[in-house]
């Protein structure tokens, strides 16, 4: 399976690290040994002093696909959950000023906690999730799908005119203002629609 993730699909979330905001999605990938399992404990890595969280809710495809139609998306999400995508700060700042990849910064080991997935049974499941990232017991980030640049729809459709997308593979959505580092002791809770998906350890 893949990970594929979106950058700056909330407007706020760009203007707060002075990106554009985009016309279309931009997108990199996470290899599968980037994720981490929900309740384990994230090991800060030595190569960054400015691991950032960015709180994302995370889409699970049903089946394979590939130039799928805006209006048929919907069926090709089988689940939902709220993610991180933990990011090396210094290092993409490094990278994005050499014009460089950004996979050094974002794609390593254990990079993509996921939470307990909610099954998706019908469209309207998927319609203004809200979503919240509590650090030590304090909301951090907080917002609603439906802020996103580009919905649900327009990113599969997007995504898989050009990478086919399969059973199983993760879409980070984007993640919205509010990120910020993080410090061992951290205790990282996510949560969808009030429910707690995702406990996370920082150490
Ligand atoms: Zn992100």
């Amino acid at each position: 399976m893949k990970i594929i993730a979106i950058g700056r699909n909330y407007p706020e979330h760009a203007r707060e690290l002075n990106n554009p905001i985009p016309s279309e999605p931009v997108i990199f990938l996470k290899p599968d040994t980037a994720i981490l399992r929900n309740k384990e404990c994230f090991y800060l890595p030595d190569f960054s002093s400015d691991i950032h969280y960015e709180a994302e809710i995370v889409l699970r495809i049903a089946k394979e696909g590939k130039h799928i139609a805006e209006k048929f998306a919907p069926s090709y999400i089988s689940a939902v959950t709220i993610g991180i995508d933990f990011t090396a700060r210094d290092l993409q700042k490094q990278l994005k000023e050499k014009g460089l990849p950004w996979e050094l910064s974002k794609a390593f080991d254990h990079s993509a906690p996921v939470g307990e997935f909610i099954e998706i049974n019908q469209e309207h499941d998927l319609l203004a999730i809200p979503f919240q990232l509590l650090i030590n017991g304090i909301i951090v980030q907080s917002a609603n799908t439906n802020e996103m640049l580009f919905s649900f729809q327009k990113i599969i459709s997007f995504v898989s005119a050009r990478i086919t997308l399969k059973q199983g593979d993760l879409i980070f959505t984007g993640t919205p203002a509010g990120v910020g580092r993080v410090y061992a002791g951290d205790i990282l809770e996510g949560y969808v629609r009030d429910k707690k998906l995702m406990h996370i350890t920082i150490a």
